[in-house]
């Protein structure tokens, strides 16, 4: 089986098992969006949802985050980890937001990539799960599941992005980007290889003897 049919394959099976996908982090509107996906790097969504559930009522637009300063929103996210970092983050790219662009969020990756703290994967979340825009975020998990199933070869998520927009419909990107990572999270963790008895790779690897050695994405 070549790259193109296992494409197919996996998402239709992925279709199969997560006909609906639901956006992970919790928002109240784009904004809060974005500062989630921010502070969702080095953590898992949970904690983050667990974060913004107390900040989000009071706390939405980036005049209120300007307002609360720098050592106050360390406050508010320390258990995300990395919290200086982010909470630097979150204040300079409020700053911009209200400077630049009127306290909107940009509809394009140029803007949304000037942001501080801001790279292509977090833009790429938001154009897909706030604009609708067709992305393709890949972050480590979505480029180890592409790497186990066959369908790049690359050496760094740039490539993985690469590869997988041109094996996908536009369309279907999306959609896909979550199908994986709950996929991923379920059935092919960083750690472990079941090897002969996921869905995806039973059907596209069906001569496997041997569960995958599995090394960290
Ligand atoms: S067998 Fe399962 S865990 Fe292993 S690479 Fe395939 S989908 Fe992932």
């Amino acid at each position: 089986m070549n790259e193109i049919e296992r494409s197919k394959k996996i998402l239709k099976i992925l279709n199969q098992i997560y006909p609906k996908t639901s956006i992970p982090l919790k928002h109240k509107n784009l904004f809060t969006l974005l500062i989630s996906v921010a502070l969702s790097a080095q953590t898992t969504d949970v904690n983050v949802n667990k974060v913004t559930k107390k900040i989000y009522p009071k706390y939405n637009k980036p005049e209120h985050f300007i307002k609360l300063g720098r050592k106050k929103i360390e406050k508010l996210i320390r258990s995300t980890g990395f919290f200086k970092k982010k909470a630097k983050s979150v204040y300079l790219l409020s700053k911009q937001l209200v400077e630049k662009h009127r306290g909107k969020v940009p509809n394009n990756f140029e803007d949304l990539e000037q942001l501080h703290g801001v790279g292509h994967k977090t833009a790429s979340v938001v154009m897909s799960q706030g604009f609708g825009m067709p992305a393709f975020p890949v972050d480590t998990h979505i480029h180890r599941l592409a790497q186990r199933w066959g369908l790049t070869s690359g050496k760094n998520v740039t490539q993985t992005e690469k590869d997988l927009k041109r094996l996908f419909p536009k369309k279907s990107w999306n959609k896909l980007h979550l199908q994986i990572i709950y996929y991923g999270r379920k059935f092919c963790t960083a750690k472990s290889c079941y090897g002969l008895t996921c869905k995806i790779c039973s059907t596209c690897y069906p001569n496997r003897k041997k569960p995958l050695k599995t090394k960290k994405a």
